[in-house]
């Protein structure tokens, strides 16, 4: 099997210019995320988004420049947003050899501006419920009364629209930025609005760097008390990127009891730690199964375990959901049960855990901003 580099890359797009900029791609410093998977290639081309639809012939070319590499299968180029100066910390092309350096109080507030608190809602894997969980504690903090938005960036499997049952897309009114959905009153963006399902994950794997990002920015948010963010699984490149780039209030912690057993939730903590980006709080869920037939609880896979590691790591333990088939058939029903059914045991857990890390959000933002080095 011929092998593809990104020095492959690189050489082919040096051969393409910008017109307007009358350099090349390469040395504009406009590529960058570039991913190689068994033959498929995907990329993001950075341009000022005012030249936004101009660009398309550009996309086109680079493309078909890089499809002529031999052993190509395919190529899907993005244009993103310019990152501006942020761009050189987290061009994945030179990350290897770079720590990141941004600090959660030291980051551009022209990301949603008028959203005073962006909670971060992580995993170390998928499938542990970290979306069931992101959707049913923002809407418990809606009816805290706070003004709340969700935003789904789980790029490789965004499930807001099937969990809240919306398929529409969403709108613009001038014709800048989206208008968020409103539903079950909350704010909604999901990346799944904008990207058709079965789009390659090739694909996704250079937007999602800067997904988070124009989402914030282009979506028109307006004044929100917070906006949830469901991130997507994982602690990669990808993942550290999204949560140094964007000024996030502080991050959740969505593990099973197995996944704490296993050290994935330690690796979510480490990212965010890395970036310095508070860790509000471990959350466990699944913990105790509830029989449907008769209510009895059963600690299938034991129980305290993520309590004692929150109390290890010296992090909140944020609470329990337990395992209980209602969570997942209204989560697939489109009716989130802190709604669905609002006086279940399982409602309770999760407006527990939202009031706990409403808390720890307001202790963080009176908390004075850590200084580097100490
Ligand atoms: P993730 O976002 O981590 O991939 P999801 O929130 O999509 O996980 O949950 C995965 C599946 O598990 C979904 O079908 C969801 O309905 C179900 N689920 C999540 N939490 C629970 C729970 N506490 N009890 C029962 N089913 C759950």
């Amino acid at each position: 099997m011929v092998s593809i580099s990104k020095e492959n890359i690189l050489e082919k797009l040096a051969a393409v210019k910008d017109p307007e900029l009358g350099k090349d791609l390469v040395s504009l410093g406009m590529i960058s995320d570039i991913i190689i998977k068994n033959g498929n290639v995907g990329f993001s081309i950075e341009v000022d988004p005012k030249r936004g639809p101009s660009l398309e012939p550009l996309r086109k070319e680079a493309e078909n420049v890089v499809r002529k590499i031999p052993g190509v299968l395919s190529v899907s180029a993005v244009l993103t947003a310019h990152r501006g100066i942020q761009k050189s910390e987290n061009n994945p092309t030179t990350s290897k050899d770079q720590q990141p350096v941004a600090s959660a109080s030291g980051k551009s507030r022209e990301l949603a501006p008028d959203v005073k608190n962006i909670i971060a809602v992580a995993s170390g894997k998928g499938g542990v419920g970290k979306s069931t969980t992101a959707l049913n504690v923002a809407i418990s903090l809606t009816l805290q009364g706070l003004k709340v938005g969700i935003l789904d960036a789980d790029i490789y499997g965004p499930s807001l629209p099937r969990m809240i049952d919306v398929n529409e897309k969403p709108k613009s009114k001038d014709g800048k930025t989206l208008e968020p959905i409103e539903k079950y009153g909350l704010k909604c963006m999901s990346i799944g609005f904008l990207v058709p399902e079965d789009t390659p994950t090739i694909w996704r794997g250079p937007m999602v760097m800067s997904a988070l990002e124009q989402m914030l920015k282009d979506v028109a948010w307006g004044n929100l008390d917070a906006l949830v963010v469901d991130m997507p699984p994982g602690t990669g490149d990808a993942q550290l990127t999204m949560s140094q780039r964007v000024p996030l209030a502080g991050a959740v912690i969505v593990s099973t009891p197995q996944d704490i057993a296993l050290l994935d939730a330690r690796k979510g903590l480490n990212m965010f730690k890395k970036v310095n980006v508070p860790v509000l709080g471990i959350v466990e869920n699944m913990s105790t199964f509830i029989c449907p037939k008769c209510g009895e609880p059963t600690d299938i896979f034991g129980t305290g375990g993520a309590e004692q590691e929150a109390l290890r790591l010296g992090v909140d333990f944020l609470g329990g959901i337990p395992l209980h088939r209602d969570i997942r058939t209204t989560s697939d029903d489109g009716t989130p049960i802190v709604l669905e059914s609002p006086d279940s045991i399982h409602s309770k857990s999760y407006r527990d855990i939202a009031s706990a890390i409403w808390e720890n959000v307001d202790k963080q933002r009176k908390a004075p901003p850590a200084i580097k080095g100490l």
